[in-house]
């Protein structure tokens, strides 16, 4: 995969897992919400300093890598979260290390200091990408999104491989990648990127009681919200769940447990998911989706961890997910959901991250 620096970070098949031709069951928005697109995230970064959710320490030195790179400040946070998860300690078994996950051959190249130095990995991360894109820069034509995807997928797989096939190398892993950096992840630190309408943040009380992690082991890999992924129309782009991911396997993968008490309602076995209502406060309605085979049916009254079935990549509605991974949606108290009249995209699909973080069930991110 060339001599770009590597990672073993989790690819994320997170992208693509949404919900489409639900057919006539419901209708695209009217509204069309703010969208936390590539143009807006750009449009925000081009004031510096509007980026958000980064730790303190590492502000200043993305800021100075966006400018030195010419990168949106938010693509550079989503990408050393991805690299690094913000741990200037961390390593990978090939060999890459600190924020930007540099092999050392790599750094020496663009740096004289630590490479688990926040400044100095920042710095030469800078200088690296704003060699990247210049190599990629004839392939983006005048398209500033494609760059950016391009100068990600050098990253990733290398400028050579980006060179020639002239885009992003049709490699499942380099994909992932520039998704998940360019559509989930970059919003998550662009700030005055609204969310999308009816995705309102639950205020209400969250009812007694922990809950445990639907899909033990697994990481968060993909935000609530909107994103942007090729080829999907504009009402499409919203992520309706979250997305967790115990690898990067294909088909049947980790156990998918009751975050808490359930009553199961239904199976919409297009997208593979089990449909529930909290039995307790404040009776949520769930949906865990992309499996392939269920533990549990309609009717059952489920304790927290009961098994339901095991995180895959079946989503009928998209075609084959590329990597399986559990998406996961909280919508507001209402009427069960059925085999009938489950729907994604009804306005009452909450976001489950601070949920779940509330109620202990999502590890550090
Ligand atoms: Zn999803």
């Amino acid at each position: 995969m060339g001599n770009a620096t590597k990672t073993s970070t989790i690819i994320i098949g997170s992208t693509i897992a949404l919900f489409l031709g639900v057919g006539t069951l419901w209708q695209p928005p009217q509204e069309t919400p703010v969208a936390c697109n590539d143009t807006t995230i750009n449009a925000a970064n081009n004031k510096t300093g509007n980026t958000i959710n980064v730790p303190d320490e590492y502000k200043e030195p993305i800021k100075k890598a966006a400018q030195t790179a010419g990168l949106p400040e938010s693509t550079v946070a989503a990408q050393i979260q991805a690299e690094s998860q913000f741990d200037r300690m961390a390593g990978s078994p090939a060999g890459a290390q600190g924020p930007a996950q540099f092999l050392p051959s790599t750094f020496a190249k663009y740096s004289n200091g630590d490479i688990h130095n926040i400044e100095d990995s920042m710095e030469a991360y800078g200088k690296y990408m704003a060699d990247l894109k210049k190599i990629v820069k004839p392939f983006a034509g005048d398209d500033p999104n494609k760059l950016i995807r391009l100068t990600l997928a050098a990253y990733n797989a290398g400028p050579g491989n980006v060179s020639q096939y002239k885009d992003v190398p049709p490699f499942p892993e380099t994909k992932n990648y520039v998704e998940k950096i360019t559509s989930g992840a970059q919003m998550k630190f662009t700030g005055g990127c609204k969310q999308v309408s009816g995705a309102k943040a639950w205020n209400g009380d969250l009812g007694k009681g922990e809950w445990t992690n639907p899909l033990p082991g697994g990481q968060f890999t993909s935000g609530f919200g909107r994103r942007n992924v090729p080829g999907l129309p504009a009402w499409a782009q919203m992520h309706a769940g979250v997305d967790l991911a115990t690898g990067s396997g294909y088909g049947p993968q980790g156990t998918v447990i009751a975050p808490t008490d359930l009553k199961i309602t239904g199976i919409y076995g297009k997208d593979g998911c089990v449909l529930g209502t909290m039995t307790a406060e404040p009776h949520f309605r769930m949906a865990f989706c992309h499996m392939d085979d269920y533990q549990v049916k309609a009717g059952d009254e489920i304790k927290k961890g009961t098994e339901m079935g095991r995180e895959s990549n079946h989503a009928g509605s998209v075609g084959a997910l590329v990597i399986s991974h559990l998406h996961f949606e909280i919508h507001k108290p209402g009427d069960d959901y059925t085999d009938s009249n489950f729907n994604p995209y009804d306005g009452t699909a909450i976001d489950p991250e601070p949920i779940l973080k509330e109620k202990g069930a999502l590890g550090g991110r």
